[in-house]
């Protein structure tokens, strides 16, 4: 199997709008890399290359690879190719003459127009419908389509039409009757005909009008003014086919309404409808059902010029229409099927299919009850808010692909919001707690403030009282000379008095010895002073510190409380 539909992670934003067009539940994998940024990859799986990811991804994440660079490469190392064109380039390229020219002077061998081959596919049909009678068949040209039937619902292959798409009943024609054995390029508005033409091995490049107009734009390509036409010959009312409805338009043309043909288009309906036609009985389905992917048919295919105008298309188409209706074109027409029952035969444009079945994956209800659980959605309401933004249309589809593990809780919006809110309230208990606890620290920083200047003014009383102390030691020492010298001096003149003296000399020595004891004490009570001066002068200076320490502090924090009561954790 090809791989078609590509994924660029670096560009995801995990936008879920890839989810949420994708038709295929498990075709998404939804994930958290190591950044914890959500990313959105596909399963190829499960893929069905429908291309609505391409149109739904603005970032580029989603792109699609064909085969333009290839076949520009082949051809010009000479290969030998031919083409055919899909009706839809009518209306994708206003100069499609120009480019045909171009490609010839690169040495394009033929082409071919596959309105033919649409011609040959409703010619198929009747044929085959007219020959095993009117049993319900499903139209195939859509590569979607058949990827759906082939990969998810098996039990629709015995539906899928028998006859060839257009663009195969072209190549058909080309190889079998025009004896065209080079290789076929497809010039193509679809990027999911890579696995037509894989599965069949009848077409070798799927050229894509959106790649060949970015080709022919990033090589500075002018087109020749010159035109030139199609090789094969004129077709019927083929041209119509890429319009919603086409192939049954073209049905009705040769049939009336005869035949119940249906019709169902956009992938939003399409693949519901083919569900419900899988449980149909038999009696209430059409004889054809004819089922594009596109909603606007192969006009504005995945492989188309996106700015193209719906108008402007119809216009053309119309033209087109009205150009086949006139009298002497329905006569051709006629001519034409008559030509094709001469020459072709009906089973060279048989298809068959091979299935390639993937299985969903099986979940119980247990895992879905956990995956809601996971969700946060206890009750009916919550389990049915269904508010599309994981891509899922409801919050069960949700917890199915939670179950599957192809989605995450945390891609939820309504569970982000709830834990989100949870976290504020959290965070808001917390930050009041936290302003009443800097509050309580702000008064108390104050209080210890004032304290220390307590203390401060106290020490400056103990600072006088050593002063004034320091005052009295000075007086004591002074008198203890004083004293002393006068003992010294009673000393000297009760020696002079001889026998008389004695008891006085006695007490003149007692009390200048009483004077020594007195300076000897205040000598040691100094130094007791001075150190306590010493010890003053630190402890006022430490106070001094600490204060303004507790100040900055104390400013520090009113600030920082000021600044967290200006947080707003209300909802705007
Ligand atoms: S659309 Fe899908 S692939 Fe693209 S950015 Fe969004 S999530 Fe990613
Ligand atoms: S191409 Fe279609 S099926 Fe595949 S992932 Fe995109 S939307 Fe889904
Ligand atoms: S509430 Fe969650 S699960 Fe439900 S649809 Fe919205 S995002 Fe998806």
């Amino acid at each position: 199997m090809p791989n078609v539909i590509m994924n660029d992670l670096n560009l995801c934003v995990g936008c879920n709008r890839c989810v949420g067009v994708c038709p295929m539940e498990e075709a998404n994998i939804t994930w958290k890399d190591s950044d914890g940024k959500i990313k959105v990859k596909i399963d190829t799986n499960k893929c069905i290359a429908c291309g609505n990811c391409l149109k739904a991804c603005y970032r580029g994440s989603r792109y699609y690879e064909d085969d333009t660079e290839h076949f520009f490469t082949d051809l010009k190392a000479g290969q030998e190719i031919c083409v055919f064109a899909a009706p839809a380039i009518k209306s994708n390229f206003d100069d499609y003459g120009r480019l045909f020219a171009w490609l010839r002077s690169l040495g394009v061998k033929l082409i071919y127009d596959v309105s033919l081959g649409a011609d040959i596919c409703t010619w198929g049909h009747i044929r085959y419908i007219q020959k095993h009678g009117p049993n319900p068949i499903i139209s195939q040209p859509c590569p979607a389509i058949v990827n759906y039937v082939l990969k998810h619902k098996n039990e629709l292959i015995k539906y899928l039409s028998p006859i060839h798409s257009p663009m195969l009943c072209t190549a058909v024609f080309m190889r079998k009757y025009e004896n065209i054995h080079g290789k076929i390029a497809a010039l193509s508005p679809c990027a999911a005909k890579a696995y037509e033409f894989e599965d069949t091995s009848m077409v070798d490049y799927n050229v894509t009008f959106k790649k060949l107009n970015e080709y022919i734009k990033k090589n500075h390509i002018t087109l020749p003014e010159k035109s030139s036409e199609f090789d094969s010959y004129e077709a019927g009312l083929g041209s119509l086919y890429p319009m919603p409805g086409g192939l049954k338009e073209c049905i009705e043309h040769y049939v009336g309404k005869k035949l119940r043909v249906d019709k169902s288009e956009d992938p939003k309906v399409v693949y519901k409808a083919l569900d419900k036609y899988a449980k149909q009985s038999t009696e209430k389905l059409p004889v054809l059902f004819d089922v594009l992917n596109c909603s606007e048919g192969c006009n504005a295919g995945t492989g188309c010029n996106h700015d193209i105008d719906i108008f402007d298309i119809n216009t053309k188409m119309d033209a087109l229409r009205q150009a086949s209706i006139k009298e002497d074109h329905v006569q051709y027409m006629e001519e034409l099927f008559n030509k094709f029952d001469k020459t072709l035969r009906l089973d060279d444009f048989i298809r068959n299919y091979t299935p390639t079945p993937v299985h969903p994956v099986e979940i119980s209800q247990d895992k879905i009850n956990a995956a809601f659980a996971a969700l946060n959605k206890h009750d009916e309401i919550s389990k049915h808010f269904n508010c599309g933004a994981c891509g899922s249309a409801t919050c069960y589809e949700m917890a199915v692909k939670i179950a599957k593990n192809i989605n995450i809780p945390g891609n939820c919006a309504q569970k982000n919001h709830d834990d989100v809110t949870r976290d504020m309230d959290k965070a808001k208990k917390m930050l009041d707690s936290f302003l009443t606890s800097s509050e309580i620290v702000v008064k108390q920083t104050s209080s210890i403030d004032g304290m220390i200047k307590d203390i401060v003014a106290k020490m400056s009383d103990v600072a006088n009282a050593i002063s004034s102390y320091n005052q009295m030691i000075a007086d004591i020492e002074r008198i203890s000379q004083k004293v002393n010298i006068i003992s010294l001096n009673a000393s000297v003149e009760a020696a002079k008095a001889g026998e008389r003296g004695l008891a006085f000399g006695v007490v003149a020595k007692e009390i200048r010895s009483l004077a020594q004891s007195s300076a000897d004490s205040a000598a040691r009570t100094k130094e007791v002073s001075a150190k306590a001066d010493g010890v003053m002068e630190m402890v006022n200076s430490t106070l001094a510190e600490m204060s303004k320490e507790a100040q900055a502090s104390n400013e520090a924090i009113s600030v920082i409380v000021e600044d967290t009561k200006k947080m707003s954790f209300q909802d705007d």
